[in-house]
C-alpha cells in the first residue's frame, strides 16, 4: 500500500507516492521558477495560479509513474504549513477532495518536517539526531529525541540563509532564485573580503544573516560609487566563506550540547556544495561517531517525496486532519 503526498506551499507543485515501508516510488516536481524570475521573487498570486493549473496532472502523472491505482492508496498526505496561504490551500484542496471521494484518511504534515524527512531515503534515521534546517524561509537547529518530536533549539534571529544568498544575488544581478549561481561562484573565488561572522563567539544557538547581507550591500555600493569593480567571484567566495563559517560551528556546538547519533542536513541551502564540504569535514574530525546525511540534491528542494516520509511517522501516531483542514501559513515545529 501507498500514500499519495503533496506538496503546494511555495513555488513548486509536486506529487509523490510513498511505500508504506519508506520507499520513494515516485516523486513529481512542477517548478515555477521562470514565472517568478523577472519579479525577483515568489508573487503569492501568480504562485496560487500556478498550482491550480499543475496540480491535477501532477497527480495523474505521480500515479502513473509509480504505476498505482486508487486502490492501491492508503491515505492521502498534504503540506498544511508553513507556506505561502493561497498556495498551502491549492494542495490541501486537491487532498481533501481527493481523500474525500475515495475514501481515504488525510495526514496533515508540516514542511519543514517534511525537509528533515528527506533523508530518511538515504538511510533509517536513528535518534537521538540533530537537524540543520537551512531553506528560504528558515535558519534552525532542530533537537529529535524520537521520530515526529521536534524540540528547535536556535534558530535565525532575522534572515534565513537562502534568504540572504537570495538578496546578495540580486545585488550582483543574478536571476532569483540565486542561491546555485553564487555557490558555483564562490568555488572559483577566494575570501579576500573578511565579511563578518555574525553571532559566531556568542554562547548560544542562534543565527544572524541580516549584517552579512548589509556588509556584501555596502561592500558593492561604495565601490560602485568610487567606479571601481570589484572581482564578483570573489565577493561570492567571501559570502559563501561567512555562511558556512557560522552554519558550521554554530552545528557542532549543538551537538556538543546535544549528543546525537545522527546530523541531518535539511531544506534547499542543504544543495550548497561548500556547505556539504564544509559540515563533511568539520564531522569527520570532530565527531566522527555521528552519521552525518545529506539528502541528494533533488531532495534537498521542496519535493512531495519527503512530505510523504514525513506523513508516514504522523500516520503512525494516528494523527489526521479532518475535513475542515486549513492552511497554516505560520506553522512551526
Ligand atoms: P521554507 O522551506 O523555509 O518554507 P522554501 O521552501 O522556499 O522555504 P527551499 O525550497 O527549501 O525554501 O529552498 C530554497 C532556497 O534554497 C532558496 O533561497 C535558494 O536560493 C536556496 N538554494 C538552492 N540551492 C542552493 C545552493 N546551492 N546554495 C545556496 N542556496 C541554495
Ligand atoms: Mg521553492
Ligand atoms: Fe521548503
Amino acid at each position: 500500500k501507498y500514500i499519495l503526498a503533496i506538496e503546494s506551499s511555495c513555488d513548486e507543485t509536486s506529487v509523490a507516492v510513498v511505500s508504506l515501508e519508506n520507499d520513494l516510488v515516485s516523486n513529481v516536481v512542477a517548478s515555477q521558477i521562470l514565472s517568478h524570475k523577472r519579479f525577483g521573487g515568489v508573487v503569492p498570486e501568480v504562485a496560487s495560479r500556478h498550482h491550480v493549473e499543475q496540480i491535477i496532472s501532477c497527480m495523474e502523472e505521480a500515479m502513473t509513474a509509480a504505476s498505482v491505482t486508487v486502490e492501491d492508496l492508503e491515505a492521502v498526505a498534504v503540506t498544511e504549513g508553513p507556506g505561502l496561504v493561497g498556495a498551502l490551500l491549492i494542495g490541501i484542496s486537491a487532498a481533501k477532495a481527493f481523500a474525500w471521494a475515495n475514501e481515504l484518511p488525510l495526514i496533515p504534515v508540516n514542511h519543514m518536517a517534511g525537509h528533515i524527512y528527506a533523508a530518511s531515503y538515504v538511510k533509517p534515521l536513528e535518534f537521538p539526531l540533530m537537524a540543520l534546517l537551512v531553506s528560504g524561509g528558515h535558519t534552525e537547529l532542530v533537537y529529535m529525541p524520537e521520530h515526529g518530536e521536534y524540540k528547535i533549539i536556535g534558530e535565525t534571529r532575522d534572515d534565513a540563509a537562502g534568504e540572504a544568498y537570495d538578496k546578495v544575488g540580486r545585488v550582483l544581478g543574478l536571476e532569483y532564485p540565486s542561491g546555485k549561481e553564487i555557490d558555483e561562484l564562490a568555488h572559483q573565488g577566494n575570501d579576500t573580503f573578511n565579511f563578518p561572522r555574525a553571532m559566531i563567539k556568542e554562547d548560544n544557538l542562534d543565527f544572524s544573516f541580516s549584517g552579512l547581507k548589509s556588509a556584501f550591500i555596502n561592500t558593492v555600493h561604495n565601490a560602485e560609487q568610487k567606479n571601481e569593480t570589484l572581482d564578483r567571484l570573489d565577493l561570492a567566495a567571501s559570502f559563501q566563506a561567512s555562511v558556512v563559517e557560522v552554519l558550521t560551528k554554530k552545528t557542532l556546538d549543538a551537538c556538543g550540547e546535544y549528543p546525537v547519533k545522527q546530523l541531518v542536513v535539511a531544506g534547499g541551502v542543504a544543495a550548497n556544495k561548500g556547505l556539504r564540504q564544509g559540515l563533511t569535514d568539520a564531522f569527520t574530525t570532530s565527531f566522527p561517531n555521528v552519521e552525518l546525511i545529506i539528502p541528494p540534491l533533488n531532495l534537498c528542494g521542496d519535493n512531495a517525496g519527503m512530505i510523504g516520509a514525513a506523513a508516514l511517522v504522523e500516520y503512525k501516531k494516528n494523527h489526521l486532519a479532518g475535513w475542515d483542514l486549513n492552511g497554516n501559513p505560520g506553522l512551526s515545529l
